[in-house]
């Protein structure tokens, strides 16, 4: 099974958030960037531009009991596929 990654800060995924075809995303929350999947991870610049001021706050995890022990940030954010740099 291939895995989804967060265009936002490279999370990875067993399911896409953003359906089956891609272009229907539900709407929830990344566990780890707090990014919206549908609103702010919509196009390449949005994705960014939460990065940015993802990175800026400090890199928080929206939901901190998910964060595993041992969270390399850079590991993970060479995850984000590459149309979202
Ligand atoms: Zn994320």
């Amino acid at each position: 099974m291939e895995l989804w990654y967060c265009r936002v800060c490279g999370l990875d995924y067993d399911e896409s958030p953003w359906g089956p075809d891609g272009h229907s995303p539900d709407y929830s929350t990344c566990a780890c960037c707090g990014v919206v999947f549908g609103y702010d991870d919509y196009t390449p610049n949005s994705a960014r531009g939460y990065r940015a001021q993802w990175l800026a706050a400090g890199a928080v995890w929206f939901y901190p009991n998910m964060k595993p022990q041992n969270w390399q940030m850079n590991t993970q954010l060479q995850q984000v596929p590459a149309r979202y740099h």
